[in-house]
């Protein structure tokens, strides 16, 4: 028999159910994101955060950037633009890769919202469900969150004090081909390392391209940090010796400033080209506006000159923070030394828990990142340090107490 079912009114229908994508559940929210708000405490000294200083950022020169940009290019200036970028701009990126000798051609180079966009593309156009990359261990935080996003394993290879060590690399490869499971890509962040400052030793540039090359994988090189250098010379980027092996990431986020989005990736062609695709669906175009800003500053102020006044403030920062950490930490602390970035990574003497210790640590008034965050296991004993945001006074006064609160913990 037929019943009749008298409609319910609309406002009474539930919402629909939230089926979410499989995908979504390997994200969760960042360490540091979630430190940012502890951290922003006016009491806390806060070297957690891997932030520009804000007197690197050049806001002045900025405003009358944009300015000359509307005066000179008008509206056209907020149109659409390529999904692969501002032409101009791609070959004045070019040109600061030459910098660190890589030798690239416009038709080669992506513009992206930042190197973390280059990240994700990167990343969708290689990576499957279930794929395997190799990174670092530790590596760059929100990477892991971009490889977990798109459902990757990660499987990690262990660095010593001059980066990556190659024969680890070579035995991960190696294993995981016997497992039938190839590595789809090696990430790495070999000068100034993001967590550690480290930087992959010059000898061991060659050697890593070559176990690369000989396992077949192919190598993804993430270098926000090389051109803030302490010493006299960058580093020469590992893309230069192996273009057609490596896809290579740069950002003009710590180099000019992190709010304008402006990165890129260079690739061998066949990549670049999907890659293109791939960012098209993702936001259409870049914003035309931040790459014409970015490609007039280039092209008319002094960016070597605004370059050496960021080296000079964070080398100082480097040095007040390293010799507080000499002058202050109790026995069983150690550090790195880095020689450019914006990053120490300390270990913590055996027994000592620095996730644990946060709590305590923000109550000293001072924060850090876990070394846990940077690891898809293990770094329970590491803290990541950053001087580039607090002033030297600030990231001295840091390191004080944090050397409070470790003596505090070891004594339990
Ligand atoms: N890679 C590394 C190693 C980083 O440290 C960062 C920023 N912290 C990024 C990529 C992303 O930078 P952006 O998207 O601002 O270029």
């Amino acid at each position: 028999m037929l019943s009749f079912q008298p409609t319910p009114p609309l406002d009474t229908v539930p919402a629909p159910p939230l089926h979410f994508a499989d995908r979504t559940h390997q994200m969760v929210p960042s360490e540091t994101r979630a430190l940012f708000s502890m951290a922003a405490r006016e009491d806390v000294v806060s070297l957690a955060g891997g932030m520009p200083s804000p007197e690197a950022l050049p806001a002045q020169a900025l405003r009358e950037v944009l300015q000359e940009v509307f005066d000179a290019e008008g509206a056209s200036a907020l149109q659409y633009g390529s999904a692969q970028g501002d032409p101009v701009l791609r070959e004045q990126i070019c040109q600061v890769m030459a910098a660190e000798g890589i030798g690239a051609t416009p038709d080669e180079v992506l513009v992206t919202v930042g190197s973390q966009q280059a990240l994700d593309l990167v990343t969708r156009v290689f990576v499957n469900p279930g794929d395997t990359v190799v990174t670092e261990g530790p590596t760059y935080v929100t990477a892991l969150s971009t490889f977990a996003a798109h459902q990757a394993r990660v499987v990690e290879v262990a660095m010593d004090r001059d980066g990556v060590v190659p024969q680890a690399l070579a035995d991960t490869f190696a294993l995981l081909a016997a497992e039938g499971r190839p590595a789809t890509f090696f990430y790495t962040v070999p000068t100034f390392h993001n967590p550690t400052g480290r930087v992959l030793g010059a000898d061991r540039r060659a050697e890593v391209l070559e176990i690369c090359r000989r396992a077949g994988v192919l190598l993804v090189e993430d270098n926000p940090y090389g051109l803030l250098h302490f010493g006299e010379r960058p580093h020469r980027a590992l893309c230069a010796d192996a273009p057609d092996g490596v896809v290579y990431l740069g950002s003009f986020s710590k180099t000019l400033a992190p709010g304008l989005r402006v990165g890129w990736v260079r690739a061998p062609r066949a990549v670049t080209a999907k890659l293109v695709l791939a960012a098209e669906s993702a936001m259409l175009s870049h914003s035309k506006l931040a790459q014409r800003a970015v490609s007039r500053f280039l092209d008319t102020r002094s960016w070597q000159g605004h370059l050496d006044v960021a080296r000079s403030l964070y080398r100082g920062r480097r040095d007040a923070m390293l010799e507080e950490l000499a002058a202050t930490m109790p026995d069983g602390v150690s550090w790195t030394v880095p020689a450019g970035g914006f990053f120490v990574w300390l270990t913590l003497p055996a027994g000592l828990d620095a996730r644990a210790m946060m709590p305590r640590a923000v109550d000293g008034g001072v924060a850090y990142v876990p070394g846990t965050g940077f690891h898809t296991r293990g770094g329970g004993r590491n803290v990541r340090l950053s001087y580039s945001y607090p002033t030297a006074g600030q990231v001295r006064e840091g390191v004080r107490r944090l050397s409070d609160v470790i003596r505090d913990e070891a004594a339990g």
